[in-house]
């Protein structure tokens, strides 16, 4: 690769992160341009399933995750108020042999810190807001909301659901609200008083569910996820709060262990949660979108971050094959990659019927982005 060809990655969540650590091992220069001051470890759990864990093997992580993390033995699909089992999937070893990687539960902010980890920490610059840019034929001029500015060889925006650079690219749209609000949080397990949940379940209504899995390796920690309907909040904020009375009311004729859950819960966290229609085109020029920029999708399939990972493992063998001098075609190259497999994960995760009932999940954990093909863009 050229001395100084560098992209400059906007955004240090998920997506981002691993793009940096993808291409830095890949021998690419990468900066990353986060608006935060600092991270927090904020109440929320993530699921990493196989296709996710295969890169996050490859950028190091896989033994800290194993040591840190929570290997459930089944996802349970169960009735909301029987708790009468629809689907007892395998997760575990099955899983394991089966996809090549495990599945594992754990704390996001644990994830995010051990993401950290697999960049250069010069190469993480925070309280950068990108507020401007403008691209010519070498290269792409970033401007902050600090008043500095920097020069990059090409861009990648993984800059979250409400992507400037996705508004400035292809102009503005908000993102649509599904109506349905995901309350969330983690608690120590030590508040069930000595009782204990199953290692993964969700628990389905008619029109709400909530997932409740333990996060830590020790199972110390326990985790919940809801979908409930609140057609008017639009929230969407890391620091909003819920109402623990209405939240235990919303889920007040649920199963009993249920409701031990939601007794046991200090505070909690809500969350508005927001789709998008699969976009026609993620690139211009010597820019291109990644994660949630470009594929935001409801939570309810757990494939958001996971994704977003493929996009960068993806993302990082078209920059190598085509060269620093091709990057436009690379950028094009990883579109016509990517755009199939998200817009279909994004229609599967909003229709919210995976793993209910059956499901065959081959297509989703079996995906290995570091050997995926690479399809030709299509003509223009
Ligand atoms: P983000 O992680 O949102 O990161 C975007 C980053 O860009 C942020 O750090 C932000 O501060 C920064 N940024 C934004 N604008 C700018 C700017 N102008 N300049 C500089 N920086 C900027 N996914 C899973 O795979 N498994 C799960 O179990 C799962 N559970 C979920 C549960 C819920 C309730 C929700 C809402 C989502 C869940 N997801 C899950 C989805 C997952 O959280 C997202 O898909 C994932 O975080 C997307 O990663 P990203 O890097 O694209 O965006």
């Amino acid at each position: 690769m050229a001395e100084d060809f560098t992209i400059g990655i906007i955004g240090a969540g998920m997506g981002g992160l691993t793009a940096a650590a993808a291409l830095q091992r890949a021998g690419i220069k990468a900066r990353v341009y986060e608006q935060a001051a600092e991270f927090t470890r904020l109440g929320a759990g993530i699921q990493m399933s196989p296709n996710a864990m295969k890169v996050l093997r490859a950028i190091g992580l896989e033994p800290a995750l194993r040591e840190m993390a929570f290997q459930p033995q089944h996802q349970l699909s169960r009735e909301w108020r029987s708790g009468e089992v629809n689907l007892d999937y395998p997760f575990g070893k099955v899983a394991e042999d089966k996809y090549g990687a495990p599945y594992l539960l754990m704390h996001r902010g644990d994830l995010h810190r051990l993401l950290n980890t697999t960049v250069r920490e010069e190469d993480v610059l925070r309280s950068k807001r990108l507020v401007s840019f403008d691209q010519d034929g070498d290269g792409v001029t970033l401007r902050f909301a600090d008043g500095s500015s920097d020069r990059v060889s090409a861009m990648v925006a993984a800059d979250g659901t409400h992507s400037h650079v996705r508004e400035l690219l292809f102009g503005a749209a908000d993102p649509s609200y599904t109506g349905k609000v995901a309350y969330r949080t983690t608690f120590p397990a030590a508040r069930l008083g000595g009782r204990s949940i199953d290692d993964c379940t969700k628990w389905w209504g008619a029109d709400r569910h909530i997932v409740i899995y333990y996060t830590t390796h020790n199972r110390d920690e326990i985790y919940f996820v809801t979908s409930v309907p609140e057609p008017d909040w639009k929230t969407e904020s890391w620091s909003a709060t819920g109402d623990l009375e209405e939240l235990r009311a919303a889920f007040s004729g649920f199963h009993p262990t249920v409701q031990m859950v939601l007794e046991a819960c200090p505070q909690v966290h809500k969350w508005a949660i927001l789709t998008r229609e699969p976009m026609p085109a993620w690139s211009k020029g010597r820019v291109t979108l990644l994660g949630d920029a470009c594929h935001p999708m409801t939570p309810w399939m757990a494939q958001g971050a996971a994704t977003a990972m493929e996009d960068a493992a993806v993302l990082s063998r078209c920059v190598t094959e085509a060269g620093p001098r091709n990057i436009e075609q690379a950028f094009l190259t990883y579109e016509s990659a990517r755009k199939a497999r998200t817009a279909e994960i994004q229609r599967v995760s909003h229709s919210n019927t995976w793993l209910h009932r059956s499901g065959n999940t081959d297509w989703v954990f079996g995906y290995d982005a570091w050997s995926a093909p690479l399809k030709e863009p299509e003509p223009v």
